[in-house]
């Protein structure tokens, strides 16, 4: 049996849109970046829990955090280090800007064959901006690997499989895939460890286990990347504001209760 196994962790950074304040959106109804603090994305740090999981078992595990984003995006990197992760690599290439998911999964994957020895690529589900859930599939394909999505827990390794439960809709299911394999961690899974503070104290001051690479250097064509690369454009963005245009006030009486689903029944919305 192995006594470690190479993961690979992608993690981006994303404005942090659970704590929304007054100036989050712009006139136009776009998003206003600079007002939001920058998080991992939150299934991701599910992800880097299954990841630390494998290390906490076979202790020669190496887990690489990988993003891609702007160079402020190399926090990330570094949040994934003080929690136990052991190097991270930071895409960044004005090249890359403006990518869409077909373009950013071409480049993650192109990143990830430049890693080349691997066996497991665990990330987040879906990422609370862009929301699409499309990357990871679509890395997995590009790299022609088998892929796991939804995953809650990772119930069995062994020397060339890995066995996990996915969390869907209508209940649970359980799979195995053989290595190397890619996996999208869903946000029912065990919940990240906090910094550990003796990784904290190592890496803080530490810039040796971050490594930067350009576009160049995972050898993309310039015109699957950028905007070049992206066939999907953003044609109109419409804010929606909610206002409740008619409203009725029910106690919990059992006469109003009735009142209410005669209304809802009439409205078809109940059937
Ligand atoms: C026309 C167009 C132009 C765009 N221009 C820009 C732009 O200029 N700048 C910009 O920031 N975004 C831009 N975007 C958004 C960008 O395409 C998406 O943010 C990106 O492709 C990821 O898609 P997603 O957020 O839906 O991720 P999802 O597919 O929901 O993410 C799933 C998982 O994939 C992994 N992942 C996704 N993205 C990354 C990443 N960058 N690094 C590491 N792991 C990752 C994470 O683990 C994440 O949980 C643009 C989108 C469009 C349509």
């Amino acid at each position: 049996m192995k006594k470690g196994f190479k993961i690979i962790v992608l993690a981006k950074q994303v404005p942090d849109t659970h704590n929304v304040g007054k100036d989050a959106m712009k006139e136009d109804g776009t998003m206003n970046r600079a007002a939001l603090p920058a998080i991992i994305n939150p299934e991701d740090l599910n992800a880097l829990e299954q990841a630390l999981r494998i290390k906490d078992n076979y202790p020669e595990t190496q887990i690489t955090v990988l993003t891609m984003g702007l160079p402020k995006a190399a926090e990330v990197l570094k949040e994934g280090l003080y929690r136990g992760a052991d190097k991270g690599i930071l895409l960044t290439d004005r090249k890359l800007g403006g990518s869409d998911t077909l373009a950013t999964s071409y480049a993650i994957a192109q990143a990830i064959k430049n890693v080349g020895d691997y066996d497991m690529v665990l990330c987040g589900r879906q990422a609370i901006d862009g929301d699409t859930a499309q990357v990871g599939p679509q890395a997995a394909e590009k790299l022609g690997i088998p892929q796991i999505t939804y995953a809650e827990e990772i119930e069995n390794l062994a020397e060339s499989s890995i066995t996990v439960r996915r969390r869907l809709e209508s209940g649970v299911e359980t799979v195995r895939a053989p290595f190397p394999v890619l996996i999208t961690v869903h946000g029912s899974a065990a919940p990240c460890r906090t910094r550990n503070a003796k990784f904290y104290m190592k890496n803080k001051n530490d810039e040796s286990k971050i490594f930067t690479w350009s576009a160049d250097d995972i050898k993309v064509e310039d015109d699957k990347v950028g905007k070049a690369g992206s066939p999907t454009t953003v044609k109109k963005i419409d804010s929606v504001v909610l206002q409740a245009k008619e409203s009725k006030k029910l106690t919990d009486s059992d006469n109003d209760i009735d009142v209410l689903i005669k209304d809802l029944l009439s409205n078809h919305i109940l059937g």
